[in-house]
């Protein structure tokens, strides 16, 4: 059985960025600018005060990601307080808090909700109609796992 949820037209967007993909995501960010400002924008510590600077835009500022920021921003996407997520994670090098990024990336998939880790992928999600209006996400019913007997 599927449950539903409404993921609003005005969406509530958590961004963040590994240092070493920072540029690329504030020059994704300032190109994207517009479209952004439609939206409520989070931001992992750092990553949020960057693009506040960058976009002269509101960024609501959560902690550092390797201080308790990424697993924040799980807990938001679990509580239903994040629409969709921008995360320009860096392949290339191992990160501190590497089991707090696969643990953030674990609830997108168990929240259904829409994750770009890169360039295309983010401007595949902003060009998508589904920007602008609201969208019901269809979501995997837990209450079995919920009522199992132990
Ligand atoms: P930062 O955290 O925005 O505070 O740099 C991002 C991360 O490393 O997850």
């Amino acid at each position: 059985m599927l449950d539903f949820r409404t993921i609003p037209a005005s969406k509530r967007i958590a961004m963040v960025a590994h240092d070493n993909r920072k540029t690329e995501l504030l020059e994704w960010a300032l190109v994207n600018r517009e479209a952004l400002s439609k939206n409520t924008l989070y931001g992992t510590g750092t990553t949020g005060k960057l693009l506040e600077e960058k976009l002269n835009q509101p960024v609501i500022r959560l902690l550092s990601g390797p201080l308790g920021g990424d697993q924040q921003v799980g807990s938001m996407i679990a509580e239903e307080k994040i629409d969709l997520l921008i995360f320009f994670w860096d392949p290339m090098s191992a990160q501190p808090h590497d089991p707090d990024v696969k643990a953030l990336l674990r609830l997108c998939v168990v929240w259904n909700i829409p994750v770009a880790s890169n360039k295309a992928t983010a401007d595949f999600i902003f060009s998508s109609p589904l920007m602008n209006q609201d969208y019901t996400a269809t979501q995997i019913d837990y209450s079995t796992y919920l009522n199992r007997k132990l």
